[in-house]
């Protein structure tokens, strides 16, 4: 999902020509990271579920509308879709996987509500998508599942999504800005660092599971309270690092990738003592991660069915 702007058509166009309406649309470069942005999420809230202090029901599916294209019209007629509304991605080892749908499904209804009577939406207005997603929870949370009609392939289905427990944290990729960021409830990664790092998917998980520790940690919540000054800020940041480390663990995920990221693209996007005062350096910070493997590697070792018991053996840093 990208926050601001509208998307672009960018390989989509050319390739879909090939495409008959009986075959599934080819996926464009922002589709493929998006899809590769919501598994990682989906590992992340998933495999912390266990630790987390706001969990809800999750199918691991994101939708998208075409009014969000540059084009609507044109992007409808090339993923060969009725209406406006369709899958965008469906997270790796997800309930939405398990049921088969797949990225550019057009979606019928939501819940036996259709989706030809939703309210018409401007073109970039992203309201109407954030909209149904908040409809998909909200079905989740009082009834454990939701069921979607959608066109595969050419064929008409209506599917039933269990939801699972996961950490309550959306993920999002955004065309626009660098780097990435986080609130109690979101992680925003941008197109700019997934391109950064190639898109692999090792080095975007070191970066969600950052931003994942701010969101869970309610770091922001924090810093309303305390006030955003040099040292807080920075006591926020170094707790980020270490707590990635044990959040990546429980994804699946290689703890040192966390420090291996913070060598290669946090080396490179540096922006030195005067232009980020508040961060420390990215050779010290990946001591700082160093120090915290061995953390979790020492209470792995002390018990080893309950690795990486996060709100049980990492030690907060005192404010
Ligand atoms: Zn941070």
């Amino acid at each position: 999902m990208r926050r601001g702007g509208t998307r672009r058509l960018i390989a989509l166009a050319a390739l879909a020509l090939a495409a008959s309406p009986a075959r599934a649309a080819p996926l464009d470069p922002l589709q493929v990271a998006d899809a590769r942005v919501q598994t990682i999420g989906w590992k992340l809230a998933r495999g912390n579920a266990a630790y987390c202090g706001r969990v809800g029901p999750s199918v691991g599916l994101l939708l998208q509308d075409v009014r969000n294209y540059s084009d609507p019209a044109r992007a409808r007629a090339l993923l060969g879709l009725a209406g406006d509304i369709a899958v965008e991605a469906a997270a790796d080892g997800s309930p939405a996987q398990a049921a088969g749908l797949e990225a550019n499904d057009a979606v019928l209804a939501i819940g036996g509500e259709s989706m030809a009577a939703l309210p018409p939406a401007r073109k970039g207005d992203w309201q109407r998508l954030w909209d149904l997603h908040a409809r998909i929870d909200a079905l989740l949370q009082r009834d454990g599942k939701v069921s979607l009609t959608v066109m595969h392939a050419g064929a008409e289905r209506t599917v039933t999504l269990t939801g699972e427990p996961a950490c309550a944290v959306r993920f999002e990729l955004d065309t626009t800005g660098s780097s990435a960021k986080a609130t109690r409830d979101r992680v925003i990664v941008t197109f700019d660092l997934y391109r950064g790092v190639g898109g692999d998917e090792a080095m975007v998980a070191a970066a969600m599971a950052h931003e994942f520790a701010h969101a869970v940690l309610d770091h922001q919540g924090l810093l309303d309270r305390l006030g955003r000054g040099m040292t807080k800020v920075r006591h926020t940041e170094e707790e980020a690092d270490r707590l990635s480390v044990w959040l990546l663990a429980n994804a699946g995920y290689d703890p040192d990738d966390a420090e291996r990221f913070m060598r290669s693209w946090g080396k490179d996007h540096d922006p030195g003592f005067l232009g980020m005062p508040d961060h420390d350096r990215p050779g010290t910070r990946a001591k700082i991660i160093r120090t915290e493997i061995k953390a979790l590697d020492a209470a792995e070792a002390k018990d080893p069915d309950h690795a990486a018991n996060w709100p049980r053996d990492f030690v907060r840093q005192k404010i």
